[in-house]
């Protein structure tokens, strides 16, 4: 099992670094996210202590479970799932670092009061649902820009750039889209200089469309599956969780 998870990293490492050389991009650019939902702390564990220094969570509740064992582990923790109003307060006592998936006003203004009240700052990604899939979070792309102006202005959010879940096709082609709408959004937000708005990360890319991410600009790629198996979860209970259809 150990073993397995640490043959999974360095394939991962591996596809990174050969994009990355094809491309032209320094794979330096290109940080790999673990994506940990359901998996064990031991398991997360053995791959902290491989090398591996991001990881990010879906749910509150998972965060939370896994603390206890991972917090003497040296780590960076992203949050990646659609986060509630009411857990606010929960996923700040978990040493959070970036919540990638901030997608609306009322979650943001309600993480400024929080954060206001804790005398704190956090980094987050605006989530953009550039896939067009009703099932999944995320703004709307006509609205990213709006949204990053309203989001500026409170100065507890750190905006350090865009995250995205592109479409689930073996069409590699229909992938790719998604993510150069992505890139597109960003040069134009990145074109705009807002005050205090960051356009340096671009969370895009996951266990089958890692490459394309990475050649269309990603600089963060999130991994769960080809890292640790399948899960026993689809990811419809992730990610349309609270959302009717
Ligand atoms: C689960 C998940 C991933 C990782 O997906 P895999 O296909 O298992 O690599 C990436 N991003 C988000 C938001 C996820 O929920």
């Amino acid at each position: 099992m150990e073993n397995q998870i640490i043959t999974n990293i360095d394939e991962i490492l591996e596809r990174i670094a050969k994009v990355c050389i094809r491309t032209g991009r320094n794979p330096e650019e290109v940080k790999l996210l673990l994506a940990t939902k359901t998996v064990a702390a031991d398991r997360i564990k053995i791959a902290l202590q491989h090398g591996q220094a991001l990881i990010a969570e879906n749910k509150v509740q998972e965060l939370k479970e896994k603390y206890e064992v991972l917090k003497h582990v040296p780590h960076t923790s992203h949050f990646i799932g659609h986060l509630q109003t009411n857990k606010i307060k929960d996923i700040l006592k978990y040493n959070v670092s970036c919540i990638q998936s901030l997608d609306r006003l009322d979650l943001a203004e309600k993480l400024h009061h929080r954060l206001q009240l804790e005398n704190s700052s956090i980094e987050v990604l605006i989530q953009v649902n550039t896939s067009n899939e009703e099932s999944k979070f995320g703004v709307h792309p006509a609205d990213a820009i709006g949204l990053i102006r309203q989001v500026a202005q409170f100065e507890t959010l750190k905006i350090k750039g865009l995250m995205t879940i592109g479409l689930f096709s073996a069409e590699t082609e229909k992938v790719r889209t998604c993510f150069r709408l992505l890139k597109n959004i960003q040069q134009q937000i990145s074109a705009l200089a807002i005050p205090d708005v960051a356009m340096t990360e671009l969370s895009m890319g996951m266990s089958n469309d890692l490459e394309t991410a990475i050649e269309e600009g990603a600089t963060i790629v999130r991994v769960g599956t080809a890292i640790f198996g399948q899960r026993l979860y689809p990811d419809s209970y992730y990610w349309n969780e609270g959302k009717s259809l």
